[in-house]
């Protein structure tokens, strides 16, 4: 039935591509057309804010296939080409020139855009965000410009491209608007070492910072001013502030959006021959039971794999453990899991918080809903199998580094 069909995906970055090599991984020989509004195939963005940002990492490492993969899986690659509309009802998607491409079904994989800060200056041109390469590459010339910059927000972006800025000479002002930096996601404990880590190389880190403006000076971003009063100036201005998922389309058509398009554990939607993955996709999490819309690399990865088995009539369920990894200076840290404030009760750490080498877990109930790795390798596995188990452990063997980890996991 499916050799005829048309799959149109929306959105050629990680997911996409994935969604495509999944779709001809699952046997599907039909027509795939992979749309996609920016000019070069898709890429990866993890190394935007470290290695290819650093100068370490090629630029061809950062394409998820190589340009010739796409011809010789016969997937119809459309780059530079913005989807302006769909139509649920005739299955047709717009694109910018006025074409319209039927399909038979649609993975939405749009993706997630910077959120904007809301502030008079912030639209001055030179404000620098990242997202796409290019924005990458801007920063990188911007490193080699200028002496100082400023940093709006102390979340993953800002925190991994100030730990760029310093290795390449550059001062360095982060302004959070929370108590730590990554409060909201590690809790006050773990927060505090990155705010640690920052200062110890050399970055004046501002929190309850409040930003009302980008001053400016002969049009160009000059600084930043506080609602104190404040006014720091800086060559060049930076905004990491979180990102919103690009639902736009999805809206207009008709669909269900609730915090990123509304899909169900096989990835559908409200309209069955509609699919969504990675950032856009709010999706419901069987073992959390609850819809989650992740922001990870690692999710982009691999639910485009169960949306293909979906789209094709297989029975397929996304039930992975959320992963996520940074690196900053001489950190490396990976996290497993799903744990927001007022979830858990209890922040077990096994290791040494002050050598920067150690487990956090945080738990609920004796059980682990979370882990964090930093400096401490292969054990995320392991981690996750504690996740997975739903088990109660105990705490004393938790924190102990010479109960080996595996050892807690129930049979
Ligand atoms: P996106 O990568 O956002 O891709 C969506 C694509 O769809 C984009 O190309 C977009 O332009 C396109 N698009 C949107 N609307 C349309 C339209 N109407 N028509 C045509 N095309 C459209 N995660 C981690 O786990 N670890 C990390 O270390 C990490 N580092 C990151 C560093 C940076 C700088 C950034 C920006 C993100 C990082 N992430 C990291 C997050 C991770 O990159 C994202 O979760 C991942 O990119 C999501 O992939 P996606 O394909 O769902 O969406
Ligand atoms: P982020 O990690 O979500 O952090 C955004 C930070 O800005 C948070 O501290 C947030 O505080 C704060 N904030 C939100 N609204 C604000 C406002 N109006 N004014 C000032 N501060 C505000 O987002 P990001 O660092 O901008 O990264 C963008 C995307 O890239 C995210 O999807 C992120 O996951 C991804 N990314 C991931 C990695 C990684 O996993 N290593 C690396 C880089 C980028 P609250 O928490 O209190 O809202």
């Amino acid at each position: 039935m499916m050799a005829q069909a048309t799959f149109v995906i929306a959105g050629a970055s990680l997911a996409g591509a994935k969604g495509a090599e999944a779709l001809r991984g699952h046997g599907f020989d039909g027509r795939i057309v992979l749309i996609g509004d920016e000019p070069e195939p898709p890429y990866e963005r993890p190394p935007l804010s470290k290695g290819y940002l650093q100068g370490k990492q090629d630029r061809e490492t950062i394409f998820v296939h190589p340009p010739q993969w796409y011809t010789d899986h016969d997937v119809e690659l459309r780059l530079d080409t913005t989807i302006t509309a769909f139509d649920r009802h005739r299955r047709t998607v717009t694109v910018s020139g006025g074409e319209t491409i039927s399909y038979d079904k649609l993975l939405l994989a749009t993706g997630a855009s910077p959120r904007r800060l809301p502030v008079p200056g912030a639209d001055l041109d030179d404000v620098l965000y990242l997202r796409r390469v290019g924005d990458c590459e801007r920063i990188q010339s911007t490193f080699r410009t200028a002496s100082r910059m400023v940093f709006v927000g102390g979340g993953w972006i800002g925190l991994e491209v100030a730990s760029a800025a310093r290795d390449a000479g550059v001062d360095v002002t982060i302004l959070e608007a929370g108590e730590l930096p990554l409060l909201r996601v590690l809790g006050p404990q773990i927060a505090s070492v990155f705010a640690g880590l920052h200062r110890e190389h050399g970055v004046d880190l501002r929190l309850g910072a409040q930003v009302t403006e980008i001053a400016g000076n002969g049009g160009k971003a000059a600084g930043v001013l506080l609602a104190d009063g404040t006014r720091i100036d800086a060559d060049a201005v930076m905004v990491g502030i979180g990102a919103v998922p690009n639902t736009q389309l999805a809206t207009d058509s008709g669909l269900q959006v609730d915090n990123g398009v509304v899909v169900d554990a096989s990835l559908r939607s409200s309209d069955p021959h509609i699919y969504a993955v990675g950032d856009v996709a709010n999706a419901f999490h069987r073992r959390l039971n609850k819809h989650i819309r992740v922001e990870h690399w690692a999710n982009a990865l691999h639910q485009p794999e169960t949306a293909a088995r979906s789209m094709l009539g297989e029975r397929a369920i996304y039930d992975r453990v959320p992963y996520f990894f940074t690196d900053q200076y001489n950190l490396g840290m990976e996290y497993a899991g799903y744990a927001e404030p007022g979830q858990y009760d209890d922040v077990v750490v096994r290791g040494d918080l002050s050598r920067r080498e150690f487990i956090a877990f945080w738990l609920a109930d004796g059980r682990v809903l979370a882990g964090m790795n930093v400096n401490l390798w292969d054990v995320n596995d392991t981690i996750q199998h504690l996740i997975r188990s739903g088990n109660q452990i105990n705490r004393d063997e938790l924190a102990d580094p010479d109960v080996p980890l595996d050892q807690l996991i129930p049979n």
